[in-house]
């Protein structure tokens, strides 16, 4: 049996499918992911309403140590709705959010999963902050909901 064989397809298989590209509607800003998601979640906090426009921000964290940003991000810092430094990340040029920065962890990154060019194997199972979701959203399935950051 090529057992070697078999074990370096398993080790090899997983990494194969792991680098995940994105970046800003203009295209100025471009990343390439290379690691695995930590995190999957949907976040209905009223900073993330606001500087998404929407009723709430799609995320995925990742290891910095894992993704390649290309092009300039302007970066702006508030205080998150749990008081922690929070700086979103937007292109200047069309002003989409690409990604935040989470100040007290600095080793991830959290990416707006809507700047992924392909978002299929995007499945949250973390929705935070659900005390302040617009009143429409249907409950999302297969998340764990908190009514405030995931505490
Ligand atoms: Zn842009
Ligand atoms: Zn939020």
């Amino acid at each position: 049996m090529p057992e070697g064989k078999i074990g370096h397809i398993i080790r090899e298989g997983p990494t194969m499918t792991e680098t995940r590209t994105g970046g800003c509607l203009c295209k100025a800003v471009r990343y390439e992911l290379t690691a695995a998601p930590i995190a999957t979640m949907v976040c209905n906090c009223t900073n993330c309403q606001h500087s998404s426009g929407s009723a709430l921000s799609t995320i995925a964290l990742v290891p910095r140590a894992g993704l390649a940003v290309t092009g300039e991000l302007k970066g702006y810092e508030y205080a998150g709705d749990s008081g922690g430094k929070l700086e979103i990340n937007f292109c200047p040029h069309c002003g989409s959010p690409v990604l935040l920065n989470i100040r007290n962890m600095p080793d991830i990154v959290s990416i707006k999963v809507g700047s992924f060019d392909d978002t299929s194997w995007f499945k949250p199972t973390i929705n935070i902050w659900t005390h302040s979701a617009q009143a429409w959203l249907p409950e999302i399935a297969g998340c764990q909901a908190f009514a405030g950051n995931s505490r």
